[in-house]
């Protein structure tokens, strides 16, 4: 029997750890099966090497719980330890693991994320029990041995008789941790953490019926085990055919019921250690994005959902899993965002991405168009945000038309560029968001020959800008920001038969006619045969007001300032002279009437205009 203190500085260190540590209490069981797992796996390695030459047995880890005397065990058949190796990799080891940890823990901002994952080890049970007891023997056939520690520097070690080598360690729940001394808990975190650890956990027994020798239906009791042990990430990419892996996405997403559109397989042995499996998830603007996040997982121990940092922010959108001992996990956020591991890997990551959607481009680029309107926003976010996944987009990026088709970047300039010219020989991209509400403008630009882009993801006004900052002499301007003849300016001049005069009459009435705010009123000298009345919306602003409403930087604000039209009048157009000869009351409704059919084109016309509109044309029908 041999009592004693164990040599550490900090007098009590659990009561640190218990407080800073709450929210992430369960990661006990993590910790415990890693350490499990390791002494498993050494043991194999021994006996791979002649080291040990005994019979391995049933390497299972067992996890049970018992209610009654309201403990948790976790039991492995590994190298375990001889007592010298207790007082040697627990008491000192593991305790002054921990005591580093509070040290750096008090040091960083508690709030920063990763830390606390690992680095904790044996210790973090004391983060649910009271007294923990470790009885193990090691294979070097020496007898067994029992410690058992309160979580204060006090220790405790005897023998003890233990048929099997390894190690078992029981935690006494404390009081205010007895939800762990559930099934459905101990579960659950069993399914978070080990659902891919390499050694097969047990985790109590399912019950199944089988048919016996003379054929009848027995039940039988079978253990429960909860991981799958060899997981699709760690195999051979040849020998995986595409059902596997969306058989793998439902393993890891159960509650997803979309397939992916594609997946990548990672593998980098230099010059940092990477395996994973990465998916394009369908993605339009109303999905949820937190839902299905990219795992990290460290030898396949889960660590942890919440990516920044780890991978480029653009395919933090992505689904799927990254494992990689490389990634230092027991430190802060910001520790992390700057080691150059992880930035290699991060830009490792970028670029496989980007190779995966140049190659599924130039080998069947019909399925890639097929595919692309569920994937753009993912390649979008990210030429904004990575420079060079934006160059190395530059060669699959599609611009999707009005019409339905596809053109890369390079076509479609190729396609406009003696088309789409404006006075001062300057580029002019025409696009539109929307069909349906810019019907009207996208067809009058197909009139007269222009080709349209449809140009319809929440970022868009940003990449545009982009666009635009990396494109010589050209520029965006949607269908209905100006109108048609204006889109892409040339130098003819058609003269106005209204007078300055006239004009000057005319304004007020026109203004009258329109919602109190929000309008300006413009004459434009316009061939006969474009609308008399348009409404248009300045690109410049809306642009403006768009880009703030997705997080543009130093644009705060605008996205509550209102919408300012212009009502552009085609001083050419029959209507007009029309109006401007008609008198009295006849002419106010006229005007009236134009007005709202310009505002209901643009779906503007609400309310009690709406409700009068349509009351005073059914009853210009009866008539
Ligand atoms: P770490 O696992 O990071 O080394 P721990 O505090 O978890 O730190 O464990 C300290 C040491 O105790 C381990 O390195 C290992 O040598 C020993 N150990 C812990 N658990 C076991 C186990 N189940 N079987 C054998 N040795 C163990």
């Amino acid at each position: 029997m041999e009592k004693g203190n164990i040599n550490i500085q900090a007098e009590n260190i659990f009561p640190i750890i218990k407080k800073f540590l709450y929210t992430d209490q369960e990661i006990f069981i993590r910790e415990l099966i890693s350490n499990a797992v390791d002494a498993t796996s050494k043991l194999k390695k021994l006996a791979s090497i002649g080291e040990f030459k005994g019979d391995l047995g049933d390497l299972k880890i067992e996890v049970s719980i018992d209610k009654t005397a309201k403990t948790i065990s976790i039991k492995d058949r590994g190298i375990g330890m001889t007592s010298q190796e207790v007082k040697k990799y627990i008491n000192q080891v593991a305790f002054s693991g921990a005591e580093e940890f509070v040290k750096k823990y008090k040091e960083d901002d508690k709030n920063s994320g990763i830390i606390g994952h690992f680095g904790l080890g044996f210790y973090s049970s004391f983060m649910v029990a009271k007294t923990v007891q470790i009885k193990t023997k090691s294979y070097k056939k020496s007898k067994g041995c029992l410690w058992e520690c309160d979580g204060s520097p006090k220790f405790s070690l005897n023998d003890v008789e233990k048929k099997d080598r390894g190690t078992e360690v029981i935690l006494f729940v404390s009081d205010d941790a007895t939800e762990f001394l559930e099934d459905s808990k101990i579960s659950s975190l069993l399914n978070k953490y080990c659902k891919f650890l390499p050694v097969e956990i047990k985790f109590g027994t399912n019950k199944k019926t089988e048919k016996n020798k003379k054929g009848k239906e027995i039940e039988v009791e079978e253990d429960n085990i909860i991981n799958n042990t060899n997981p699709l990430w760690k195999k051979s990419p040849s020998k995986l055919q595409t059902e596997d892996y969306s058989s793998f996405y439902r393993e890891v997403y159960p509650y997803n019921f979309d397939q992916p559109l594609f997946h990548i397989h990672l593998n980098v042995d230099f010059p940092f250690n990477l395996t994973g499996v990465l998916y394009f998830p369908k993605i339009s603007p109303s999905v949820d994005l937190n839902k299905n996040k990219i795992q990290l997982y460290c030898n396949q121990v889960f660590v942890t959902d919440s990516v920044e940092g780890v991978v480029p922010d653009f395919l933090g959108l992505l689904h799927g899993i990254i494992d990689s001992p490389d990634i230092p996990l027991n430190v802060s956020r910001s520790a992390l965002q700057s080691d150059s591991n992880v930035k290699k890997i991060s830009s490792h990551i970028s670029k496989k991405v980007s190779d995966k959607l140049n190659k599924m481009f130039k080998d069947d680029r019909k399925n890639f168009e097929l595919k692309w309107n569920d994937m753009k926003l993912i390649v979008e976010y990210g030429m904004l945000s990575d420079e060079k996944f934006y160059e190395r987009a530059a060669d699959f990026y599609l611009y999707p038309d009005v019409n339905d088709s596809f053109f890369t970047m390079k076509e479609f300039a190729d396609k406009i560029k003696d088309t789409h010219k404006d006075k001062d020989g300057k580029i002019i991209y025409l696009y539109a968001s929307d069909l349906n509400s810019q019907h009207s403008y996208i067809s009058q630009a197909k009139e007269r020959g222009f080709d349209v882009l449809l140009l319809d993801s929440p970022i868009i006004s940003h990449l545009i800008q982009k666009f635009e900052s990396k494109m010589d002499n050209s520029s965006f301007v949607r269908v209905d920001s100006d109108s048609i003849d204006k889109l892409i300016p040339q130098e003819v001049t058609v003269d106005s038969v209204v007078t300055d005069k006239e004009k000057d009459k005319l304004k007020p009435l026109i203004e009258e006619a329109l919602p109190k705010e929000g309008f300006t009123v413009v004459f434009e000298n316009l061939p006969p045969s474009s609308s008399p009345f348009s409404i248009t919306i300045s690109e410049f602003m809306r642009r403006m007001k768009e880009m703030s409403m997705t997080g543009g930087g130093g644009m705060m604000g605008m996205q509550n300032m209102p919408d300012s039209y212009n009502l552009v009048i085609n001083t050419n157009h029959k209507l007009i002279s029309k109006i401007l000869k008609t008198k009295g009351v006849s002419k106010k409704k006229l005007i009236q009437n134009s007005i709202n059919l310009a505002l209901l084109s643009k779906n503007l016309l609400k309310g009690e205009a709406l409700t009068n509109y349509i009351n005073n044309s059914f009853d210009n029908l009866k008539a």
